[in-house]
């Protein structure tokens, strides 16, 4: 199995500092996938990763949320020799396939988001897909930061890992005065 966490740091893709996350927590850590998912060699690798630890289940497709989940989807799927698709933001805050991107009804997907801390974005794709009749066996992460995210269905990163987190209230790094960068 790929180290992962080497091809974060290798690529650059590994940041330290000050990080405002998007579930509004802070952090020491972030890790910008697509700096790593640029380059389609360790893309491919991940893809490989991904595929094997859902190889034994039956699938019709892959879907990530965009734009960090459009490559992810596409790498997992290939290894599985399944279609690639991605759901996008709507205009009331969830998500949608696009027209020309075929989901039958019954199909069973995987979704992919490459890093997992809250799950609120493959969620919100999961709910995209399933509203055209297509049905969620599955939820792959490159990396899985969360507190035991609950899909309702199987879970597997190829990594966990437990970088702190801080409120903002109680952030030491604010505490030193180290200017916040939104990610
Ligand atoms: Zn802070």
């Amino acid at each position: 199995m790929v180290d992962v966490l080497k091809l974060y740091k290798e690529t650059g893709a590994l940041l330290e500092g000050h990080f405002l996350l998007r579930s509004g927590l802070h952090s020491p850590m972030f890790l910008q996938s697509t700096t790593l998912l640029q380059h389609p060699i360790y893309a491919e690798a991940v893809g490989e990763a991904l595929g094997e630890l859902f190889e034994d289940l039956e699938l019709d497709f892959v879907i990530g949320p965009a734009m960090g989940g459009v490559v992810l989807a596409f790498v997992s799927a290939k290894a599985l020799g399944v279609r690639a698709l991605f759901a996008e933001k709507d205009t009331q805050g969830g998500m949608l396939v696009r027209e020309g991107l075929t989901i039958h009804p019954g199909e069973r997907f995987l979704a992919v988001e490459d890093v997992v801390t809250t799950g609120d974005s493959v969620g919100r794709a999961i709910r995209a897909a399933e509203g055209k009749g297509a049905k969620c066996v599955a939820v792959g992460a490159i990396i899985d930061r969360s507190q035991k995210a609950d899909f309702g269905v199987p879970f597997k990163a190829i990594t966990r890992l437990a970088f702190p987190t801080y409120e903002p209230q109680n952030c030491p790094l604010c505490a030193r005065g180290l200017p916040l960068q939104e990610v």
